[in-house]
């Protein structure tokens, strides 16, 4: 069995180990390891997490159930600026004793790790296109300016294209800003 390297998010079980019935309680304050995420949001490196997890003992193994909390932090997707979300996931895993295509993750030694599934749950729980807020309207076109911040900005008709033409000769560019 492969010895396993313990890091805050391993706890020990041994003594759940084939005693069906037992339970306790166990919490986890921990800092995220980093790399939680998907291109746009995830939880940083670390980030506080924490974990109320309840461990069981069954015939076949540890039921660990626990609820996860701590914070996602990207850019929204529409105007860029800084977004921060709340993650708040449940995760309900046997642990089994021996290698078994029932299940995906086994108790090594004396210990369970709970990172894989913590991780796994807290990554598919972010947003693929997260949004400072639903109303968001992201940034103009023409200039970039942040349209929420600007409620009514405009810009002035574009020119005529063939008079734009001659302002390019003339030496005018077309990203003068109009407000
Ligand atoms: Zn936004
Ligand atoms: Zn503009």
């Amino acid at each position: 069995m492969a010895h396993l390297k313990k890091t805050p998010f391993t706890l020990d079980v041994v003594d759940l180990l084939h005693r069906p019935g037992d339970m306790r309680e166990r919490t986890i304050d921990a800092p995220a390891p980093g790399g939680w995420g998907n291109a746009v949001i995830g939880v940083r490196a670390d980030e506080p997490i924490h974990i109320d997890a309840r461990l069981e003992s069954l015939h076949d193994g540890i039921l660990v159930s626990a609820d996860v909390t701590t914070v996602a932090r990207g850019e929204c997707v529409r105007c860029l600026i800084d977004v921060e979300q709340d993650v708040e996931v449940e995760i309900q895993e046997v642990f089994a004793y021996s290698q078994d295509e029932a299940f995906d993750y086994e108790v090594h030694d004396t210990h369970v790790d709970l990172e894989p599934v913590v991780r796994d749950a807290v990554v598919l729980s972010l947003p693929f296109q997260p949004v400072c807020q639903d109303e968001c309207t992201g940034l103009c076109p023409q200039c970039g300016v942040r349209l929420l911040d600007h409620p009514g900005h405009e810009h002035e008709a574009p020119v005529d294209p063939r008079w734009s033409a001659l302002g390019g000769l003339a030496g005018l560019t077309d990203t003068d800003e109009k407000r």
